[in-house]
């Protein structure tokens, strides 16, 4: 089998907890989740792209970006994100 023939096909992303390091006070927004809508589909965390909600769907917001991905796909809306306040 040549390199390129094990080579995986799936475009898959494989990010690091914080790859871009702690976020300091840039973020504008902050995600918080209504747990009550919430029913831990866990969608929030496959779609991360800074993979920092972990597996009780905690969202760590030292290294979270604010970019709203996870409320974007959240199929319960259970994700608000809500403007920082400075
Ligand atoms: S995607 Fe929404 S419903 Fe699913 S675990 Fe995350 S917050 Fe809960
Ligand atoms: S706002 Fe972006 S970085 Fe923060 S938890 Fe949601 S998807 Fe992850």
């Amino acid at each position: 089998m040549t390199a390129s023939q094990k080579r995986e096909r799936l475009a898959i992303s494989r990010p690091t907890v914080g790859a871009a390091g702690k976020t300091g006070t840039w973020r504008v927004f902050k995600p918080v989740v209504d747990k009550e809508r919430c029913n831990a589909c866990g969608l929030c965390a496959t779609y991360c792209p800074d993979a920092v909600i972990n597996d009780e769907l905690e969202i760590d917001l030292n290294f979270c970006k604010g970019c709203g991905i996870c409320a974007n796909e959240c199929p319960k809306k259970a994700i608000e994100m809500v403007r920082e306040e400075k």
